[in-house]
């Protein structure tokens, strides 16, 4: 089974509780405005995978060592065979392997959407934050970017680890940004502040630095 990956990342530290092995994968049918992954959009078959690889690279990436997997996009249901593949495979090695790790997957899909067409995907996750991004809703709580996006517990060790997020104000902890970097691009993961992405790019080219592409615009 193929899947298409934007990227993949490890540790992320700013999705979901603790260190968690990050996959984003390539392709969005929803096209929220102002969204701030834009990359993630395209289907792009040069970046597809087989899920087998997918899973070898996060065995070797994490060593075991790890709390969760957050998995996002573009849009993670827009490739549902996929997806499930993925979860099957990481479901049977947590359990193969004992791992107490949790498995959160974003969504731009209302909850009603997914509750009614992708019961068997739900059943796999430990928590889902869906909902289509809104910019004019403010960004109010922990790994969401609008305040229309709730956060839904879907297992015992969804509700033990992150019931203390759902509706828990932000702070200054979760407004993070990680950064990557990764050849001539620079990769950064979270959820920015509204504008801080934009201010970033006019600070860089006030210092003479300017941005080929970006993925907050088009
Ligand atoms: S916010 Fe998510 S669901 Fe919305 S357009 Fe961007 S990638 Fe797609």
């Amino acid at each position: 089974m193929k899947i298409a990956i934007n990227k993949a990342h490890f540790p992320v530290t700013v999705l979901g509780p603790g260190r968690r092995i990050g996959i984003w994968l390539q392709g969005c049918s929803i096209g929220c405005k102002d969204c701030v992954s834009q990359d993630t959009w395209a289907r792009d078959s040069s970046k597809e995978m087989t899920v087998a690889r997918l899973l070898s690279w996060c065995r070797e990436v994490s060593a075991g060592q790890f709390d969760g997997i957050t998995i996002s996009g573009g849009e993670p249901f827009d490739q549902p065979l996929a997806l499930k593949a993925l979860l099957d495979g990481l479901l049977h090695w947590r359990s193969t392997a004992g791992l107490d790790v949790d498995i959160l997957c974003y969504s731009g899909y209302p909850l009603a959407t997914l509750q009614k067409k992708h019961t068997v995907l739900l059943e796999k996750l430990d928590a889902l934050i869906p909902e289509p991004f809104v910019a004019s809703r403010p960004l109010t709580q922990a790994w969401r970017g609008s305040s229309n996006q709730p956060l839904v517990l879907l297992s015992d060790r969804g509700r033990a680890r992150m019931q203390a997020y759902v509706d828990a104000p932000i702070t200054e902890h979760d407004k993070r940004i990680q950064t990557m970097v990764d050849g001539q691009r620079v990769w950064y993961v979270g959820i920015p502040g509204r504008g801080d992405m934009q201010a970033l790019e006019q600070r860089c080219a006030e210092r003479g630095l300017q941005f080929e592409h970006a993925s907050w615009r088009s």
